[in-house]
């Protein structure tokens, strides 16, 4: 090992990595437009976002397979945005898997090992190791193909974490396996990295994924970031309505402020009065928007009118979608199915709804 890939190495868990003004465009347009973002050693991150928004371009830059056309990337203070992939000794996930299908899944796992010149008895007890993390010990001899789709992505994960790397980078490792696998793999990798202490970078378009797996959340929008925090800040605080709506408050109604209340607000949303949460600075008079979640939206006497256009059963309740006068789309729960058609009034819960300026979007 060279001495950089030493230090890389040797600083794992403990190495901080700074995205400076992070920045990459194909031709004319800008994927990544000035990221600024820290990572503590040892932080679960998920960078969240719709599709085309630059998740996979910032992992890939910190990966080191796509160079930057602006800015830094510092870990434990050094540059290593400069560096080869390999040199920067970060473990790697795809959702396509990208294993070699003509080698045992001993020797996927090794390959890294084989390429830093690590050999003997320390790589079989490295892979071993990465083996037994991945419960997958009785499968070392197989070849991928004779594997399942889960069992192939744990194979993916320990060939990441068998090099030690001080940061995991992970781009949409589940997508390609059904919702029972996928809810398996993610207390898996949660507890995969909780074990192995490497900082983890993990990209998803999946809310639920990123709010139960991550300390922060990196919310992105078009090559830049929206807003930073706890799962709880983003699910209870997010600070626009693209975010909002990005964290499952799907309904978005416009109206007018006709009083406030501390921070609460009253809106007319034709005809109807709607309190909610100010998430940003609202005066009477005032064009406003409402965002609130399916599950907070119900029947009310003095709700917003709208028409039942559909619904479906998820077990614990119905959920329907409703057309008002103006419109707009309304998500709603209800306790029993309504047939298409239907005549309605929806209000948010009690303190479930959020308010945003009409410009926040
Ligand atoms: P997805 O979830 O669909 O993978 P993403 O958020 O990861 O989306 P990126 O793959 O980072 O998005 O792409 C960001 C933008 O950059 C997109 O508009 C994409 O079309 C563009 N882009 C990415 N790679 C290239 C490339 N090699 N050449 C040209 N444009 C690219």
């Amino acid at each position: 090992m060279n001495s950089v890939a030493n230090t890389v190495a040797s600083s794992r868990g403990t190495a901080r990595l700074e995205l400076d003004g992070l920045s990459r465009s194909f031709g004319a347009y800008n994927a990544l437009d000035g990221i600024d973002l820290a990572i503590e050693p040892g932080e679960f991150v998920a960078l969240l976002g719709p599709s085309g928004c630059g998740k996979s371009t910032a992992l890939n830059c910190i990966a080191g397979l796509l160079a930057l056309s602006g800015g830094e990337i510092r870990l434990g203070g050094k540059r290593i945005d400069q560096l080869e992939p390999e040199r920067r000794g970060f473990g790697m996930v795809f959702q396509s898997y990208a294993l070699f299908p003509h080698m045992s899944v001993r020797k996927n796992v090794g390959f890294g090992l084989t390429m830093q010149g690590i050999k003997g008895p320390e790589a079989d007890k490295r892979i071993n190791d990465a083996l037994a993390l991945v419960r997958l010990e009785s499968q070392a001899e197989k070849l991928p193909g004779q594997l399942s789709g889960g069992q192939q992505q744990r194979v993916a994960i320990a060939r990441a974490i068998v090099i030690r790397p001080p940061i995991v980078l992970m781009d949409e490792p589940l997508s390609n396996l059904d919702a029972k696998l996928r809810l398996e793999m993610r207390a898996e990798i949660r507890g995969i990295h909780d074990q192995i202490g490497s900082t983890t970078i993990y990209v998803t378009h999946d809310q639920d994924e990123a709010l139960s797996l991550a300390d922060r959340i990196v919310v992105m929008s078009q090559g830049h970031i929206e807003q930073i925090g706890s799962p709880q800040d983003l699910y209870q605080r997010p600070v626009n309505v693209g975010v909002a709506d990005f964290m499952g408050f799907r309904t978005r109604v416009s109206g007018k402020v006709v009083s406030v209340s501390g921070e609460e607000a009253e809106i007319d949303v034709a005809g109807a009065r709607i309190t909610g949460t100010m998430r940003t600075p609202l005066k009477t008079g005032d064009a406003a928007i409402l965002s609130v979640r399916p599950e907070d939206l119900v029947a009310a006497d003095e709700g917003i009118a709208a028409t039942v256009s559909s619904m479906e059963y998820r077990g614990r309740a119905f959920f329907g979608l409703a057309r008002s006068a103006d419109g707009s789309d309304l998500y709603f729960r209800a306790d029993d199915a309504l047939p298409r058609g239907t005549a309605t009034r929806l209000k948010p819960v009690a303190g479930r709804a959020l308010l945003f300026g009409d410009s926040a979007r």
